[in-house]
């Protein structure tokens, strides 16, 4: 008990910048320093969406060289959290950097380090950031700013080697491709195509938990990671994603333009191989498109059930 208290007093007064957000991206402790640095009052919690979004708009926190914020967000969000470990370099609008280090837990708790490193080797600043943008780029699909393939098949990887106790299920993937899409090119336009391209990216990161990945992995196709979760789970998220699309109107000029998407899902085990699962998936998909489209598809493994079903399709 001594030692909590002395643990937490000692954080309080740390030069040192600490927070932990919640799996909602809630912020529910910060520091003296992490509090000045954001402009966060004491008994204040605000999303960390929220924080940035204030402090971009006031000039001051962390500097974001964007010229839409919101698209800023958008790309930043699809990353955030993802890794269990990631560390990067900012910089604040009073001139400080930071070395941040965020620290995720697999149930989508973070803590965040950051330290102020204003005085380490400032004439190589400018080649770290062109490595930073470089690598982050690598990792973008630039229409939709959502994670790329590269990525997503990374962290797929990551996924099925990791540790952990003796339950062999560490999630579902994914597959979501949009419905009938070069029909939509060849009517419509490839403009109009890649608006209902980033539609799409936008309205299903609406419904991406923050240790769920979603990226773009080919034309029209997208993937899914939801790791540590049932297929129950799995699905119903989808399923919102589903109603979502349906009802999301892309194209001002045609205010009845709609389309779909149909996904196929699969459960990912330990040591599995992330192109067999991908694999999966995707036949999965071609049992969606089969019956109609608009729709989820589930693999069929002969030894699973799901409730009473085993291969379960959406209304
Ligand atoms: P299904 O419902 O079976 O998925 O049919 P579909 O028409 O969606 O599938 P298909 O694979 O036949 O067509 C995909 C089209 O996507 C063909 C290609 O021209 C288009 N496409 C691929 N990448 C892009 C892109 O970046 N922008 C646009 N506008 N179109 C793209
Ligand atoms: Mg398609
Ligand atoms: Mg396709």
């Amino acid at each position: 008990m001594q030692m909590m208290l002395q643990l937490a007093q000692l954080m309080e007064h740390a030069g040192t910048l600490i927070a932990v957000f919640d799996p909602e991206d809630r912020l529910r402790f910060a520091n003296r320093a992490f509090r000045a640095a954001w402009f966060i009052e004491d008994d204040e919690e605000p999303l960390w969406s929220d924080l940035m979004r204030r402090n971009y708009h006031a000039r001051r926190g962390t500097i974001v060289e964007t010229a839409n914020f919101e698209t800023w967000l958008h790309t930043t969000q699809a990353r955030r959290g993802k890794s269990g470990f990631r560390a990067f370099e900012t910089d604040l609008h009073d001139g400080r950097w930071l070395w941040m280090a965020e620290t995720m837990q697999p149930n989508g708790w973070m803590l965040c380090v950051a330290s102020d490193i204003s005085s380490i080797r400032p004439d190589e600043r400018s080649l770290r950031q062109d490595r930073d943008i470089a690598i982050k780029a690598s990792q973008t699909d630039e229409l939709t700013g959502l994670p790329s393939r590269r990525y997503v098949m990374g962290k797929l990887g990551e996924l099925v080697c990791s540790a952990g106790g003796g339950e062999q299920d560490v999630g579902c993937l994914a597959v979501l491709d949009i419905d009938n899409f070069k029909y939509i090119n060849d009517r419509f336009g490839h403009g109009i195509g890649d608006a209902v391209l980033r539609d799409f990216g936008v309205t299903l990161q609406r419904h991406v938990r923050k240790t769920d990945i979603l990226g773009r992995v080919g034309g029209e196709e997208f993937l899914l990671i939801l790791p540590n979760t049932t297929m129950e789970d799995a699905e119903a998220i989808v399923q919102r994603m589903l109603v979502a699309v349906r009802h999301s109107r892309p194209v001002p000029e045609q205010a009845s333009f709609r389309y779909t998407f149909s996904a196929g899902l699969a459960w990912v085990t330990r040591g599995d191989d992330p192109g067999a699962v991908y694999r999966r998936a995707d036949l999965a998909l071609y049992a969606a498109k089969m019956r109609g489209r608009d729709q989820i598809s589930i693999e069929i493994q002969p030894d699973r059930r799901l409730g009473s079903t085993i291969a379960a399709t959406s209304e």
